[in-house]
């Protein structure tokens, strides 16, 4: 019989979550894993506490002080993005891509947004300057905030 259904390629992403965690010298403990999993399943960008109760429904023993370590530990070593927005607590992202962060100011949602090839184009950068990382947040309306407010501008007078 052919396995088909479980392959553990290197570019899967238990694979990418295996391979990252070793170089970081992490061990493999089940807990680093279900938060793991938690964050790769749904990229939504979930709070500690958001983590916290998603990964106790597969793993009701988890506590939140053990997330909160496991996502410090794989914030350190690269493994996830830690996201701030104003005060509001951080996001966790394991999206390893070079991305932004779109923050719609209306509905409070984060979307990944990708960088073009030509990313650098964009920046007047001194000469001599390298961009090794891109750390880039933007904030605006989402497709459904802005349709939405199109709407709304368009019955009610505009405020201030
Ligand atoms: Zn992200
Ligand atoms: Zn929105």
């Amino acid at each position: 019989m052919k396995k088909s259904s479980y392959t553990p390629a290197n570019d899967s992403p238990m694979g990418q979550y295996a391979s990252a965690m070793v170089q970081g010298g992490l061990r493999l403990t089940p807990q680093r894993r279900q938060v793991y999993e938690v964050l790769m399943n749904k990229r939504d960008h979930p709070t500690a506490t958001e983590v916290f109760i998603r990964a106790q429904k597969r793993m009701p023993s988890i506590s939140l002080a053990t997330v909160y370590n496991c996502l410090e530990t794989m914030v350190g070593s690269g493994l996830v993005k830690a996201v701030h927005v104003d005060r509001e607590p951080t996001r966790f992202c394991a999206n390893l891509q070079e991305h932004g962060h779109f923050h719609c100011t209306e509905c409070g949602h984060i979307s990944d947004v990708e960088f073009s090839q030509n990313q650098d184009k964009g920046w007047k950068l001194p000469f001599g300057f390298l961009v090794t990382q891109h750390d880039v947040s933007l904030r605006g309306l989402c497709a459904d905030c802005s349709t939405n407010s199109k709407k709304i501008h368009h019955s009610k007078p505009t405020i201030k």
